[in-house]
């Protein structure tokens, strides 16, 4: 699997714009310095958990009270992430981290 779009990484030595097409389960390569990098897992953590309150508030801010809220934050998450990714990713890129290939299922 490849990623195709730009998620506008910079490396985090050289301040190079980093490619962001690869395979998955390699490293991203910088092509100022060489490094290999990996996107951080902690940042798509905390976006992760973002995306489930802000779809469990968009959940309750379409009426879904009680039982309706174990469809309803799925869905609203759902949503909110096709909604922010945009946003997120030209606002606030993923940050990289060194590449470390014991943790190469994470892209
Ligand atoms: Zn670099």
């Amino acid at each position: 699997m490849r990623l195709g779009r730009n998620l506008g990484l910079k490396c985090p030595h050289c301040s190079a714009l980093v490619p962001s097409a690869h395979r998955w389960g390699t490293p991203f390569e910088c092509p100022g310095c060489g490094r290999q990098w990996q996107l951080s897992r902690r940042y798509y953590d905390v976006v992760g958990w973002l995306d489930v309150a802000l779809g469990a508030c968009f959940a309750l801010a379409l009426g879904c009270r009680g039982w309706q809220l174990l469809w309803g934050i799925p869905a609203g998450f759902i949503a909110a992430t096709v909604v922010v990714t945009e946003l997120r990713f030209r606002f606030f890129p993923p940050a990289l981290e060194p590449w470390c290939s014991e943790d190469r299922h994470w892209g």
